[in-house]
């Protein structure tokens, strides 16, 4: 039997295909139906441009419904989908073409020229464009193609998608991942976040991300019902649309701009049922501080591009602060020392996962894959984090960013942690940065709040604030102020552009 991924999904389509999926901005709507035949179009495309089974179809372009049904005629036609960033440059898009090698490359027409300008003569990928309404010759092409297709088999360890992992340190990886492993880590959490008929979900993620392309479109259209499919997160937007809406998934800068919307109260969030939060570290103070202003309480979860999502706080139970809950069912993880031995409640260590959703390696990168699980089928997430005493992941950090100075191992998080709550400051990052002696100095780079209660924090008291209560070794030497921390697209801090800064 085949286990194509979108076949997996149709099953739940809704049994009138007329049933609303995608909800757009000016107010037009996407039925299942026309999901159905469109995504047919782009299938029956592809395969007339020559994608074969397993043939990679890349695509650098802005959210729009034709990009969905991109994403869902190429899993159709059999091929292995590779979204990219749309932040990407002409020489980083070089190397994912070149090491990706796509039978088709779907981009912007702003950047076609100079894409196929590089494209080798012979033997590179097919270029169309699409633009940021969904027009373009992609388009074009697509509908004059019959508006069915014969779903193309596939086994559940076929691939269905490549994503590049952010790679922050050297080249970027693809991580392959599997028709099932993407099935199974979807209906997990469909189940486990309780969906229901009725649910509407709020989509204001990218769909060139794990969180935004599979955790949020998968579980709605298991769900058989409509998501707002907004181009992108909007606070003022979100106001209008949460009252329409049960479901909201983001990363936390998302939480923290609804905060500073004045309009959004209880009333605001009358209609919704849960508020998903991932991607990258939730703030105790945000998490809160939405309960309070929402009366929801925000529920985390963690995964990576390498297999989708590992972790949740539970829907039914507690959600605590500051953790991201228990392994998701069908999840083996584990926290492990150096020597690879558990670690103790409390411990910080290495995060390792084993499971149905876990990828299949990095594309053409045999021996980097074999270095990244453990002989027994461990993947070694390079997330450190430790269990608390009633066995809640607690993320500490990411190995590369743990700090050794004079040969002692410092968690960032644990002086951040002390640095947020001191009054005045809106957030800090802790990082290494070359030291004559001790190899690593800690170095504190502090948001302070703009107002006058942030005029008195000086390097001097944060220093103090962390001699206070920590070790020596940990207190930071230096301690910078900025306005803001630089993040990605998915809100995650660059530590990497703070080293790069800071280093000299
Ligand atoms: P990506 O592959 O871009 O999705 O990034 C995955 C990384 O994001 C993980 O390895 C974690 O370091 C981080 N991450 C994801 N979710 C969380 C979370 N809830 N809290 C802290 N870090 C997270």
């Amino acid at each position: 039997m085949s286990e194509n991924l979108y076949e997996v999904l149709q099953a739940h389509f809704p049994q009138d295909l007329n049933s609303p999926c995608l909800l757009l901005p000016g107010g037009g709507v996407v039925s299942y139906r026309m999901l159905e035949s469109e995504s047919a179009r782009y299938a029956s495309l592809l395969v007339s441009l020559g994608v074969k089974p397993g043939d990679r179809v890349a695509a650098q372009v802005r959210k729009s419904p034709s990009a969905l049904f991109l994403y869902l005629g190429c899993l159709r036609a059999g091929g292995v989908y590779l979204p990219l960033n749309d932040a990407y440059q002409t020489r980083e898009l070089q190397y994912f073409l070149g090491d990706a090698t796509p039978a088709v490359f779907v981009c912007r027409p702003q950047v076609r020229a100079a894409m196929e300008k590089s494209a080798p003569e012979a033997g590179g990928p097919h270029i169309l464009d699409l633009d940021d309404q969904g027009g373009g010759t992609l388009a074009d092409a697509a509908a004059k193609q019959p508006d069915s297709f014969e779903t193309v088999p596939r086994q559940g360890d076929h691939l269905a998608a490549l994503l590049y992992t952010s790679g922050t340190t050297g080249r970027s990886k693809g991580a392959m991942l599997s028709h099932h492993n993407l099935a199974a880590n979807a209906q997990t959490l469909h189940r486990y976040w309780g969906f229901r008929p009725g649910d509407t979900l709020l989509h204001m993620l990218p769909i060139y991300h794990v969180h935004g392309l599979f955790v949020a479109v998968h579980c709605i259209l298991l769900n058989g019902g409509p998501m707002f499919f907004e181009p992108r997160f909007d606070a003022k937007r979100a106001l209008e649309l949460l009252p329409r809406s049960t479901v909201f998934m983001g990363v936390p800068t998302y939480y923290v701009r609804l905060l500073a919307e004045s309009g959004f109260t209880r009333e605001t969030c009358a209609n919704m049922r849960l508020f998903v939060s991932g991607s990258a570290p939730l703030l105790d103070e945000t998490f809160e501080l939405f309960r309070t202003r929402s009366g929801h309480t925000i529920l985390e979860r963690y995964g990576m591009t390498e297999g989708g999502m590992f972790t949740s706080n539970p829907y039914d139970g507690e959600r605590r602060a500051g953790t991201v809950g228990f392994p998701l069912p069908g999840l083996s993880a584990r926290v492990v020392d150096d020597q690879g031995r558990p670690a103790a409640p409390g411990e910080a260590g290495h995060i390792q996962v084993k499971g149905e959703n876990v990828f299949r390696g990095y594309w053409q990168m045999p021996e980097k894959t074999q270095e990244e699980f453990t002989d027994d089928g461990f993947f070694k997430t390079g997330d450190l984090g430790k269990w608390d005493d009633d066995r809640y992941l607690c993320i500490v950090g990411r190995s590369k960013d743990l700090i050794i100075t004079g040969g002692l191992n410092v968690y960032p998080k644990e002086i951040e942690e002390i640095i947020d709550s001191m009054p005045g400051v809106v957030e800090s990052a802790v990082i290494g940065t070359p030291h004559a002696d001790f190899g690593e100095a800690v170095t504190a780079v502090v948001v302070r709040l703009e107002n006058e209660d942030g005029s008195d924090l000086t390097e001097a008291r944060v220093i103090q604030a962390v001699k206070d209560t920590l070790a020596n070794f940990k207190v930071p030497k230096r301690v910078h102020f900025v306005h803001e921390l630089p993040r990605n697209s998915m809100g995650k801090v660059q530590k990497n552009v703070l080293r790069q800064q800071y280093s000299s």
